[in-house]
């Protein structure tokens, strides 16, 4: 099968190798998908092939958009007839390359699910939802707002992302503390098997031990194992009161310290507990010039509370800080005083990830220790980032509370791209052995994709490679769907 691939040279200019399809499988797809369902030219391609970092540039023969699922089926079952690879994708937003193919599987198609987009139920009695796949995760959020219902993921893209995309990669978030990542949200998944079978795994309950749990065999599976079609999560009273904080302090380990304090001084109300490292600051700025910092000290921490119930969460939190303020642990504080003043200061964490973009090729990570390890784990990376590649700046920002760092690491500017990739590479080497030697995790919450499928290989114990493959070759047994995502493709897998 020949393929369309777009690829930056060193210019960063698109250059397109244009192939093509096969007519006769094209126009089976045509047939089967009708108008719109089928796009095989670069021009109609060419959102499908890079991701949302412009990081990544990929390949596919043709990107199909079945609008039901029924049609997602057919085109399964088509393309594995055809032995034709398959790569679900969402909003790709993903950042780890796990839906487009990098130059792993040429010849795949990708299947998107953007024309699968209705939200199917909200069940405001029972605190749950069904949505297609395809609908994008603001949508779901602000659709249960109008039922006095909160649906809890919360991540910067969620005005982009998937619920599918959601479940498929277990998306993590500023929420997680309260409410737990997607696997803790989800009720029920529908999924199209590779062979094009449909299995329907909703059923509403809140409890249910009958046998494996097969939706969590998909959630996190990057779409390794099928397309996600529909998927059910759970719903909760929308909290009637939140309060935000913007606080400075003068270390990371006074930020643990106060973390540690806070869940058990806070009535376990945290809802969201972040830390900025200062550098972040010119990130941040970068996406809003006019970004004015609520507190000026090396670490900053966004902390918020929230409750359904009537609780006084503002003379709880401004108590709580009043008393770490004289313990010395909070440096300076600044309480929202309106709805307008905390999105105000959730801009400015949230801003971080697209102002990196903006700046340019970077090392991104998605780091987790235990949470005791979070100083260490900043410090060793910042000593180890300024002595073994002087000139390059770190920045350290993340969802402390579950112990999760994005520590990033920018080039000179001056710097040639293809330079700083290479040497980008070295220093990702580096933090993952940071990360490795405290017994953390490389993917705390972004997955393995393409991008890291090699290194998450090589680690993996005997046992933990045989479960592994056991259980992609039990539903996936002609390796059709999405090659190259989690299992490096050059990896002998029997
Ligand atoms: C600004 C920004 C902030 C972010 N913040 C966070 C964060 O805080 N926490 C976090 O966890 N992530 C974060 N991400 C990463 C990303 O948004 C999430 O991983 C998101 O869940 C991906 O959803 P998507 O629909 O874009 O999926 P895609 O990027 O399209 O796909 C991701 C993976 O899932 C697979 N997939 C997609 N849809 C399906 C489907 N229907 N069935 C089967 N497989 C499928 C793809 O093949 C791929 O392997 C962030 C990204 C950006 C750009």
């Amino acid at each position: 099968m020949i393929c369309i691939t777009i690829r930056r040279n060193t210019d960063t200019d698109l250059i397109m190798t244009i192939h093509g399809i096969p007519p006769d499988v094209l126009a089976a797809l045509e047939h089967l998908l009708g108008q719109g369902g089928v796009a095989a030219d670069a021009a109609n391609m060419a959102k499908y092939l890079v991701d949302w970092s412009g990081d990544h540039h990929g390949a596919a023969v043709a990107v199909l958009k079945p609008a039901s699922v029924a049609e997602v089926q057919a085109a399964v079952r088509l393309c594995d007839t055809l032995g034709l690879a398959m790569i679900p994708q969402g909003g790709n937003t993903g950042l780890v390359a796990g839906a487009i193919d990098i130059g792993t599987a040429c010849g795949a198609v990708i299947i998107s699910l953007e024309r699968l987009n209705r939200i199917r139920v909200v069940d405001g009695d029972n605190f749950t939802l069904q949505a297609d796949a395809g609908c994008i995760l603001q949508h779901i959020k602000d659709r249960v707002e109008d039922q006095d219902c909160l649906f809890p993921l919360a991540l910067g893209a969620q005005g982009s992302c998937q619920i599918g995309g959601n479940a498929a990669s277990n998306a993590g978030g500023v929420n997680v503390l309260r409410y737990g990542m997607a696997r803790d949200l989800i009720v029920g998944l529908e999924v199209v098997l590779p062979d094009g079978e449909l299995w329907n795994g909703f059923s509403g309950l809140r409890k249910d031990n009958r046998g494996y749990d097969l939706k969590q065999l998909f959630i996190g599976a990057e779409g390794t194992l099928g397309i996600i079609t529909g998927v059910e999560v759970k719903l909760f009273p929308k909290p009637g009161k939140v309060e935000t904080a913007y606080l400075g302090l003068r270390s990371f380990e006074a930020a643990i310290a106060l973390f540690r304090q806070a869940r058990r001084g806070c009535s376990d109300l945290i809802s969201a507990f972040e830390i900025i490292g200062a550098e972040c600051m010119e990130l941040a700025r970068l996406v809003d010039p006019d970004t004015v910092t609520p507190v000026t000290a090396p670490v900053h921490v966004l902390i918020e509370l929230s409750s359904s119930a009537a609780v006084d969460l503002r003379t709880l939190l401004v108590d709580f800080l009043a008393s770490a303020m004289e313990n010395e642990l909070v440096a300076d504080a600044v309480l929202a005083e309106s709805g307008a003043q905390a999105r105000a200061f959730w801009a400015i964490r949230e801003g971080l990830v697209e102002g990196q973009a903006k700046r340019g090729y970077h090392v991104r990570t998605d780091l987790s220790v235990r949470i005791s390890d979070i100083p260490t784990l900043i410090a060793q990376a910042r000593d180890f980032v300024a002595r073994d590649h002087p000139g390059w700046l770190s920045a350290a920002y993340g969802h402390a509370g579950d112990g999760n760092i994005h520590f990033s690491v920018l080039p000179p500017l001056d710097l040639a791209e293809p330079d700083a990739r290479t040497t980008g590479a070295a220093i990702t080497t580096g933090l993952y052995d940071i990360t490795n030697a405290l017994g953390g995790s490389i993917s705390a919450e972004h997955g393995i994709g393409r991008t890291r499928s090699r290194v998450y290989w090589a680690g993996m114990s005997p046992v933990h490679r045989q479960l592994v493959t056991t259980l992609k070759d039990a539903l996936d047994p002609n390796r059709l769907m999405n090659p190259g995502c989690l299992f490096p493709v050059t990896e002998n897998l029997s």
